[in-house]
């Protein structure tokens, strides 16, 4: 499943995953970097020049020395022309090297601006069948972390790796100009750089593979803890999360350890053991193959420059060495990026079609959530536009499932489904949202003001944000809070009591004034005097706006037009409530009685909120 892939940040093992993921990160760096081409080939260019102009140095301390230090030839002038030309060279080289370098950081930060707000703007496109089988945590960390691994790639990996290959090159070319053999020798460093690298990826990688995971499950853990802060301590759990808490710290510690010895101990020091061994080599064969040869006919300046650019091959392989690992967690990252961007969107309506008067027909409508599971079967129904539906039925009866075909979170098929006379899926997005409103069956509350729960986004005035309001009954408790309409009602509405938010959604939805309103479960969290208010809000709509409510409380629907029965995803009954009371031995019968005799013996004093 495209979601769920590597959780791990180690490259997979197979090839053919691994050419997968390759090409998948490949994809993603090309396609974001595309707007920016001019910049990487003048980047590449002006690195190159710098890079040369670094090699100049010690070219110019060979000919000072071979030239006019060893023959003892004082000529001024010429002497003091390169002294100033390697100090211009290598600060001319310095400064082009920073102007790239930012100018690559940019553009760096500029991918990955369009990364993310691709990938966001992509997740909220997504239909809603992928949300079913998505982990919000996963979700999130793609769109935050993994775009953040990609930002890694290009920043410090490709430019450090760019720049030290450039520089490396350089300082090869220098070198085979000046003596191709000794050259040789110093190449010879590759096959044995290639084995540390070899070696240092075997111990650090899953070091780092494990850090990360680690720095996730830490999070993961924090996150959970804050979200279920009542459960936790109404369990007195807090010592227990804690010790797990200290032990998952513990291990990012030990591991994050592992990851810098493998650095402090095999990398460096091996490596600068290897241009120490590279020296003493290239002297004792300078030394051998000069034996016997004059000083001054010596080009005793060739070995001064070889000594100097063997420390600057060294120095790149290491950098380039130590990008490795940070190299293929970006790499995942990127790739799982990708991934994401592959899945499709949902299809976007072709604006056909509008919402008029609000009469729904649904023919011959079926449908599965996961094949070979159906859910609904053969539903018909006509729904009049200004009438007020109503749908009952047991538990996992497919309620919730037709309201959200309804509201074609999932595609209608086979069957259809009709809005004034136009399939469903050819009315435009906008304009549908905007004639259909939902109150969802668990209200979802954003972390902002009440006013702003309400709007939405919209351009609503107060005047109609306060119509709304009361007519939801939810003006009052608004007030009274310490800001009114503009107090923050923390994360998920965590100020306010369940019937509250709810009462807060209807409002939500009444405000868009919309000619379709869906119910599910709008009043089961609302004492029964506040839902009589509510229902009397709702009445008042009745003949203006298609009302089709869920309820499990049946007296909210008692009054519909007409109250239709599900069972197991069939109609098995519909009427109105004094039809189904009709029906000898019905479902609904023996559902509305069941809750009468609860209700009874619930609130014996109370009869005027007793149904019947
Ligand atoms: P309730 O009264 O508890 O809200 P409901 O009538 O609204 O129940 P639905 O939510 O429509 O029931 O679920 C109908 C069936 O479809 C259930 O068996 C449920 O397990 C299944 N189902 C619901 N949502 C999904 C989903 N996203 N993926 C797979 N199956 C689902
Ligand atoms: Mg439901």
């Amino acid at each position: 499943m495209p979601v769920e892939s590597p959780a791990t940040t180690s490259l997979p093992a197979e090839p053919k995953a691994r050419r997968a993921l390759v090409s998948d990160a490949a994809n993603l760096l090309l396609r974001s970097a595309a707007p920016e081409k001019s910049h990487v080939i003048w980047g590449t260019f002006w690195l190159t020049i710098a890079a040369l102009l670094e090699a100049f140095g010690p070219l110019a301390g060979k000919y000072l020395i071979d030239n006019y230090l060893l023959p003892r030839n004082a000529q001024v002038p010429q002497i003091v022309a390169l002294i100033a030309g390697a100090l211009v060279a290598g600060m001319a080289a310095s400064w082009i090297r920073y102007l790239q370098l930012s100018r690559l950081a940019g553009l760096a930060m500029r991918s990955v601006r369009r990364i993310r707000e691709s990938v966001y703007g992509h997740v909220l496109r997504l239909p809603m069948s992928f949300f079913d089988r998505a982990i919000t945590g996963q979700l999130v960390s793609r769109v935050t972390n993994d775009t953040e691994a990609v930002k890694t790639l290009y920043v410090q990996v490709l430019f450090v790796m760019l720049d030290s290959v450039i520089v490396l090159l350089g300082a090869m070319a220098a070198m085979l100009w000046l003596d191709w053999r000794l050259m040789l020798i110093v190449a010879t460093l590759g096959p044995v750089v290639v084995l540390i690298v070899l070696l240092y990826q075997r111990i650090s990688a899953p070091a780092v593979t494990r850090t990360r995971e680690l720095r996730s499950e830490l999070n993961a853990q924090m996150a959970e803890s804050i979200a279920g802060m009542p459960v936790l301590q109404a369990a007195n759990a807090a010592g227990r999360f804690d010790q797990r808490f200290g032990a998952l710290n513990q291990s990012h510690y030990q591991s994050r350890q592992q990851e810098l010895k493998a650095n402090a101990w095999l990398l460096r020091p091996v490596l600068d053991f290897m241009n120490v061994l590279l020296v003493c080599v290239v002297v004792y064969v300078f030394g051998s193959r000069t034996e016997g040869v004059a000083l001054t006919a010596l080009e005793v300046g060739v070995l001064y420059a070889f000594i100097n650019y063997i420390g600057r091959v060294v120095e790149p392989l290491i950098q380039i060495t130590m990008q490795f690992a940070q190299l293929t967690q970006a790499m995942v990252g990127a790739a799982r990026v990708n991934v994401l961007l592959k899945e499709a969107e949902a299809p976007v309506a072709d604006d056909l079609g509008q919402v008029t008067d609000g009469g729904i027909q649904i023919d011959q409508l079926d449908f599965e959530y996961l094949a070979g599971r159906p859910v609904l079967h053969d539903i018909n129904l006509h729904i009049a536009p200004g009438s007020f539906y109503g749908i009952v039925g047991h538990t996992g009866s497919g309620k919730s499932t037709l309201l959200s075909l309804l509201l074609r979170f999932y595609p209608a098929r086979p069957g259809s489904i009709r809005i004034d006379g136009t399939a469903v899926d050819s009315i435009g997005e906008d304009h549908f949202r905007d004639r259909v409103g939902l109150v969802p069956q668990e209200p979802f509350l954003l972390a902002a003001t009440a006013r702003e729960n309400i709007t939405m986004g919209r351009t609503l005035t107060d005047e109609q944000v306060e119509k709304a309001a009361r007519a939801a009954h939810a003006h009052d408790f608004i007030v009274s809070l310490e800001g009114g309409y503009n107090t923050p009602l923390g994360e998920g509405g965590a100020r306010l009591s369940v019937g509250q938010k709810q009462l807060l959604a209807i409002a939500r939805a009444l405000a868009g004034e919309p000619r379709i309103l869906f119910l599910d479960e709008a009043t089961s969290h609302i004492d029964s005097e506040t839902e009589q208010v509510v229902q009397r809000a709702l009445s008042a709509l009745r003949g203006k706006v298609t009302i089709v409510a869920i309820a499990h409380r049946l007296s909210t629907v008692r009054d519909a037009d007409r109250i239709i029965v599900l069972n197991h995803g069939r109609i098995a009954e519909s009427g109105t409530h004094s039809d189904l009371m009709t029906i000898a031995n019905g479902l609904y019968q023996r559902l509305y009685l069941l809750q009468q005799l609860e209700t009874e013996e619930e609130l014996p004093i109370e009869p005027s909120t007793r149904p019947g």
